[in-house]
């Protein structure tokens, strides 16, 4: 499986998705400017990288059960 290398995963709050422009290398718990949500950067990139991971296997799932139906 593949994850799009391009996916802003540490930018990406994960509570209410919103993308933060610029993080600073020195930043090791952002917050979110929209909602407040605070988080670890490598926690929040883990969550957000499973996130897309099951995203990915349930289209892949769904794309199978189209395909065996016959
Ligand atoms: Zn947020």
């Amino acid at each position: 499986m593949v994850i799009d290398r391009f996916y802003p995963s540490s930018k990406t709050c994960s509570a209410c998705g919103a993308v933060k422009p610029a993080l600073g290398l020195s930043e090791r718990v952002c917050v979110c400017d929209r909602c407040g949500h605070a988080r670890d950067r490598d926690l929040n990139a883990a969550r957000n990288i499973r996130a897309e991971g099951l995203r990915l296997i349930s289209l892949a799932m769904e794309t199978n059960r189209r395909d065996t139906r016959g």
